[in-house]
C-alpha cells in the first residue's frame, strides 16, 4: 500500500463520505469516475489491466502520485467489493 499524506487522506475521505465519487462508465478495460470537488470536476480512470489509476488534476500531472481523487475512488471501489 502506498503512503498518502494525512491531508490527501482526509480530503479523499471527505469526498468519499459526501458521495462525490460517481462511476460514469465501466468497460472491460477501464472504469471512469467523476469527482466533484469544491469548485472543479475531476476525472479518474482506473485501468483494470495495468491496475493503475490516473487523474486529470494538476497535482497528479505534476507529481505522478496518487491524489485525493484517486484515493477517494479507491475507497469507493473497496466499498463496492465489501458489499
Ligand atoms: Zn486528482
Amino acid at each position: 500500500m502506498e503512503k498518502f499524506s494525512k491531508r490527501t487522506e482526509r480530503k479523499a475521505y471527505w469526498l468519499f463520505k459526501q458521495g462525490k465519487v460517481k462511476k460514469e462508465l465501466e468497460t472491460d478495460k477501464r472504469i471512469h469516475f467523476s469527482l466533484k470537488s469544491e469548485d472543479k470536476e475531476h476525472f479518474v480512470i482506473f485501468d483494470k489491466k495495468k491496475n493503475e489509476f490516473t487523474c486529470d488534476c494538476y497535482y497528479f500531472s505534476l507529481h505522478q502520485k496518487n491524489c485525493s481523487h484517486i484515493l477517494a475512488s479507491k475507497m469507493w471501489l473497496k466499498e463496492q467489493k465489501d458489499k
